[in-house]
């Protein structure tokens, strides 16, 4: 039986170590199927800090976790090997440091062959983990859920930044245009074409007022449709969800996602080649409940059960 998740038989849920689902932790992805890494950096963001204590705080709401999906049937912790890795070790004076430490630490992680699920962080952290990425698989697809579509060419004057990692990665050939959905998209922006460029570039734009009021299950239809058997990486931003689900976060929008339109979007996912995955942008300082850790806890859970290789033992309803 591959690694599970201690128990809360075993030992209290409140208590054990602080490993994501208080799954094993071991220091490198040797003999993993699936790593989950904490990118515990804040130094990228232009409003509200704190990301840099995400991880810990998603890994804490994280102990809550029971291994089987029953909405799903997903048996995730039966078909993968699967460990917390622990931190990559960012260099917290210095942003563009971190950004090469980050892609050394994830090129290690795809030499293992281990998937990396990843808990932010702030969003620039994306694109070194995009830079490994491509050079394993090439171009990939991306789903990019957020607010914000994230592709200022520069924020005061920097090219690296939260706000610009899906500009570098297309300027640099790491994603496939045509594979690429931003999903969630709102709020206010510098000029009225702010969404269309990377429209341009042949990304597929689903602004938030698109998902209003429906089930998020067609679009997912649509995405795996799109991108078929071709490698696909997730990118997932809590503040894609409305402040009233997750308020812990820098740059909070209103209107946005639903907890339950998060769910049916990723469930959705199910079959699609998904090499890695994040789950950033969590801020603890401003998640007094913790439901924006628990949310995004819960999130990288559901990413891990639509991985290639996890087996479903029932589905609700039967159907
Ligand atoms: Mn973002
Ligand atoms: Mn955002």
């Amino acid at each position: 039986m591959p690694n599970q998740p201690l128990g809360g038989n075993d030992m209290p849920r409140f208590a054990g170590p602080n490993t994501f689902m208080r799954l094993p932790a071991q220091d490198t992805a040797e003999g993993l199927d699936v790593a989950f890494v904490g990118v515990p950096m804040d130094i990228g963001t232009s409003w509200r800090p704190g990301t840099r204590f995400g991880p810990k705080a998603i890994r804490a709401e994280s102990a809550m976790l029971r291994p089987y999906n029953m909405g799903t049937g997903a048996a995730p912790f039966d078909g993968l090997t699967c460990a917390d890795i622990g931190d990559v070790a960012v260099n917290t004076f210095d942003l563009k440091d971190s950004v090469v430490r980050i892609t050394r630490a994830y090129e290690a992680i795809l030499a293992h062959g281990a998937v990396p699920m990843t808990m932010g962080g702030d969003h620039t952290l994306t694109l070194p983990i995009l830079r490994a990425m491509a050079a394993k698989h090439g171009p990939v697809g991306l789903i990019h859920v957020d607010a914000h579509a994230d592709i200022n060419d520069t924020m005061f004057g920097e090219a690296i930044a939260h706000g610009t990692p899906f500009r570098r990665a297309h300027d640099e050939g790491l994603i496939a245009p045509d594979r690429v959905w931003q999903i969630g998209l709102r709020g206010t922006g510098y000029s009225a074409g702010d969404f269309d460029e990377a429209r341009g570039w042949g990304f597929t734009v689903v602004p938030a007022e698109e998902c209003w009021h429906r089930s998020l299950t067609p679009l997912a239809a649509r995405i795996r449709a799109g991108i078929g058997r071709s490698p696909v990486y997730v990118s997932y931003d809590i503040d894609s969800l409305d402040p009233a689900y997750a308020p812990g976060t820098g740059t909070p929008e209103i209107a946005g996602l639903t907890t339950p339109q998060a769910v049916e979007l990723i469930r959705g996912l199910r079959g699609l080649d998904i090499v890695g995955a994040d789950l950033v942008e969590v801020s603890p300082a401003y998640d007094p409940s913790g439901n924006t850790a628990l949310t995004g806890a819960n999130l990288l859970y559901e990413m891990l059960c639509v991985l290639p290789g996890v087996p479903y033992r029932s589905r609700p309803g039967g159907a």
